[in-house]
């Protein structure tokens, strides 16, 4: 039988895409999806757009007459499109997979299993097309945000254990792997269900391992970043920790936060990313807001935008509120979406100009490099020591010095990038 894969949403399903691929691989043939007789669609259901284009997707697969098996977050939290597949397994229900493929089963039981998918590590079949190896650390978390259905999909924070991350990483390293991306639903909780936050822990460990290679942290809360800080930044310290982190600040305002049940403040944010400017002054800081959440007024959104300015981050994930089914916050009357359209092209347009002010002062330096993954025009794109994107031209998994020639908002472009080869 023939089985392909449609992998949507983060980090951590792509992580998850890897161990259904090699379970998979031991039983049938994994196809594209015009030639397979069954589709696996590993779901996201973080925003109502993205839930509603897999619904769509599953039944145009149906219609054209193949299997469809859904995994991912949706086999937890929507009911139509578990009713609409012919089997499905939750993402605490991984191994599964390929009885759920056979019996045509639907996996998905009350309560939370401890999955420790490190421990999978070996099974992972993952795509060759790049340099990168995504490393899953946790799962679930211990939040109670009010938008957010993803702990209603993923569970209480289940932290794997060391030992097997580190076998990971090897496994990966050994297998020509030269990024590490550790994710979760929050890396800065990495442990706290077993005493005490092991990030710190987790990254010397990791910066301990021989070779020459780089690893990226996902993303972290600001107060779990903030009360290890120390540890976390002399952890950092390490070259192989790319200078890099990914701290979602959702609001500028205290009052939405509160209402978010976010656990932090804005001051504890600007903390955080004070303490690692100043041990990194290359530091890369990519941060998420969310647009219209309905608690948001004129001036809670201009505080937002104010903290921008303020901070002036590099990456900015700009998503406009969508309720989701079963959340509080799915309870309160929704902004309008004219206005959240207003507001999220506002923000867009200023972090846009940040980022391109940010990059601009990297034209004429050089930088060493790290080229991960293929780019267009036979191009590669790298990461500098502070993940910062670059174009440029090589081989995958090379580590080179480059000088910047010039810059968008997005990445920098190596003065190679475009000689003919
Ligand atoms: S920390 Fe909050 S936003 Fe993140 S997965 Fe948990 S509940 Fe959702």
């Amino acid at each position: 039988m023939r089985v392909a894969i449609e992998t949507y949403g983060c980090t951590m399903n792509q992580a998850d895409s890897d161990i259904i691929r090699g379970i998979l691989a031991k039983e049938f043939e994994i196809s594209d999806v015009s030639d397979a007789e069954v589709v696996v669609i590993n779901s996201c259901s973080v925003i109502d757009f993205t839930e509603r284009k897999i619904i769509r997707r599953i039944k145009e697969l149906k219609a054209s007459g193949k299997k469809v098996v859904l995994a991912g977050c949706m086999a937890r939290t929507s009911k139509e499109a578990l009713e609409l597949s012919d089997a499905a397994v939750s993402p605490d229900n991984l191994e599964k997979i390929a009885e759920a493929v056979k019996n045509s089963k639907k996996i998905v039981h009350i309560g939370w299993k401890n999955l420790d998918k490190a421990e999978m590590h070996e099974v992972k079949c993952r795509l060759k097309e790049n340099a990168i190896a995504i490393v899953s650390i946790s799962e679930g978390c211990v939040g109670e945000c009010s938008y957010c259905i993803t702990r209603f999909a993923r569970g209480p924070l289940r932290s794997f254990s060391i030992d097997n991350i580190l076998k990971e990483v090897k496994g990966a390293l050994d297998m020509g792997y030269k990024e590490i991306q550790l994710t979760s639903q929050d890396t800065g909780a990495y442990g706290i269900d077993k005493g005490y936050q092991m990030l710190p822990k987790l990254l010397k460990y990791i910066s301990e391992i021989p070779g020459n290679f780089r690893v990226r942290v996902g993303m972290m809360n600001p107060h779990h970043a903030k009360s290890m800080l120390e540890e976390l930044i002399e952890a950092y310290e390490s070259e192989k920790i790319y200078k890099f982190i990914h701290l979602p600040v959702q609001s500028g305002d205290n009052d939405v936060l509160k209402h978010m049940r976010r656990n932090y403040s804005v001051e504890d944010f600007i903390d955080v990313v004070r303490a690692f400017r100043e041990a990194f002054d290359d530091l890369t800081l990519s941060t998420d807001v969310i647009v219209g959440y309905p608690t948001e007024n004129e001036e809670s959104f201009m505080k937002t935008y104010e903290l921008m300015k303020r901070v002036k981050p590099d990456i900015v994930n700009i998503t406009r509120f969508s309720p989701r089914p079963g959340t509080p916050a799915a309870n309160l009357k929704d902004i309008p979406g004219w206005k959240k359209k207003i507001w999220s092209r506002k923000l867009t347009e200023l972090c846009r100009n940040i980022g391109a002010e940010n990059n601009s002062k990297f034209v004429g330096k050089k930088s060493l490099v790290l080229l991960t993954e293929y780019g267009k025009n036979s191009t590669v794109l790298a990461r500098t020591n502070s993940y910062k994107a670059v174009i440029t031209k090589g081989k995958l998994g090379e580590f080179k010095v480059v000088k910047i020639k010039s810059f968008t908002y997005a990445y920098l472009v190596a003065d190679d990038a475009y000689e003919s080869l």
